[in-house]
C-alpha cells in the first residue's frame, strides 16, 4: 500500500521532470533558493516552474496560505518546513525564516520558499531575497498568480474593463504595524476607479470610511471574494457604504474589490454559473446603449 502510494508519487514527479525537460526549464540546483509564488488556491494555478521546484526540493518552507494539495509533489524524503505567519499570531519571524533560507542553501541544499499567490505582492518575497543576495546565495524568482487579479476572476471580475476602469490599486490593508495603512485617501478616492485589498477584513470599515470621507459614493460596488479559487469560494455583493459590516462576517482569506468592475460578476460569474446561476448578459446595462461590437 505504501510503496503504491510512494511510486505513484515518483511517477508525478517524474512527468514534471520530462515537462520541464521538454521545455529546457532550469533546474532548482544544489546551494540554490527559489521563491515560488503556489498561486491563490486552485492547485492547477501554480506554474510548471513551481510544480517542478517542489518536486526536486530537498527542503520547502511553506507559507499557510500554499494549498496542501501541492505538496504531495514533494519527494517523500524531502523537509517540509510551516513557514507561516497568519494574522500577527507568534510563529516564524521574518527574520527567522531569511537565515534559515540561507542556512540551509549554505548546506548545500535545494531550497524552496513556496509564497501564496506571488512572491512579491504583499508578500514580503522582496525582504527574503535581499537577505539571500546579501549573503551571496543564489536566487530565483517564480511569479506566481496573484489573489487580488486571479482570485478576482475566479469570482468573475475582472480587475480591469474597458468600460467601468482604466487603472486599478492595490492596497494591504493592514500596515507594517498592524493598523490600517495611513495612505492618501483623497488621491485614492479621486485617482483609482477600482481599489483592491489585501489583508483588510480588519480594517474595512474604516478604509470605506476615509474613501467615502475623500468623497467616494457610499453606493458605489464593492464585493468581497473568500477563498478565492478554492473549494468554498463566496463572493458577497454589496456597496461601499456597507463594506465594514459585511467584511466582519466574511470568511477568510477574503479579498475586497471597490469599483464598478463588480457589476460585471452578474454577467461573468463563470464558477457560480457551473452550480446553476443564471449569468446577465449585460451586466452594465449597455444593451441601451446600442452596444452592437
Ligand atoms: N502574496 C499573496 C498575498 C499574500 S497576503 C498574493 O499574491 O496573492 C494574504 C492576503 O491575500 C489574504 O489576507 C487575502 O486578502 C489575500 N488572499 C490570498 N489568497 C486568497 C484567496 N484564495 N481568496 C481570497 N483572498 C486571498
Amino acid at each position: 500500500m505504501v510503496n503504491s502510494v510512494l511510486s505513484l508519487g515518483a511517477d508525478k514527479r517524474h512527468a514534471l521532470r520530462v515537462l520541464a525537460d521538454a521545455l529546457e526549464l532550469p533546474r532548482l540546483e544544489p546551494g540554490w533558493v527559489w521563491l515560488a509564488g503556489a498561486g491563490p488556491g486552485d492547485p492547477g494555478l501554480a506554474s510548471l516552474h513551481t510544480l517542478h521546484a517542489i518536486s526536486e526540493a530537498d527542503v520547502i518552507l511553506s507559507d499557510a496560505l500554499v494549498n496542501k494539495a501541492l505538496l504531495a509533489l514533494a519527494r517523500p524524503d524531502a523537509e517540509i518546513v510551516d513557514a507561516g505567519k497568519r494574522g500577527g499570531k507568534p510563529s516564524a519571524t521574518q527574520g527567522s525564516i531569511s537565515r534559515r533560507l540561507v542556512a540551509y542553501a549554505r548546506k548545500g541544499l535545494r531550497v524552496l520558499r513556496l509564497k501564496g499567490g506571488d512572491p512579491f505582492v504583499f508578500g514580503r518575497g522582496g525582504e527574503e531575497a535581499l537577505a539571500l543576495a546579501r549573503a551571496g546565495i543564489p536566487f530565483r524568482v517564480v511569479p506566481g498568480v496573484t489573489a487580488g487579479i486571479g482570485g478576482l476572476a475566479y469570482a468573475g471580475i475582472p480587475v480591469t474593463h474597458r468600460d467601468t476602469n482604466q487603472a486599478v490599486t492595490f492596497i494591504t490593508g493592514s500596515g507594517a504595524d498592524g493598523r490600517a495603512p495611513s495612505l492618501d485617501w483623497a488621491a485614492l478616492a479621486k485617482g483609482s476607479p477600482t481599489i483592491v485589498l489585501y489583508m483588510a477584513r480588519k480594517h474595512a470599515r474604516e478604509i470605506a470610511r476615509n474613501l467615502i470621507a475623500a468623497g467616494r459614493n457610499p453606493n458605489e460596488p464593492a464585493a468581497i471574494v473568500s477563498n478565492a479559487s478554492l473549494e468554498g469560494q463566496t463572493t458577497l455583493v454589496t456597496r461601499l457604504g456597507a463594506l465594514g459590516e459585511a467584511a466582519a462576517v466574511a470568511d477568510t482569506p477574503a479579498l475586497l474589490v471597490i469599483g464598478e468592475n463588480v457589476r460585471l460578476a452578474a454577467g461573468l460569474d463563470w464558477v457560480g454559473a457551473m452550480s446553476g446561476r443564471l449569468l446577465d448578459p449585460d451586466p452594465l446595462g449597455k444593451d441601451r446603449m446600442s452596444d452592437a461590437g
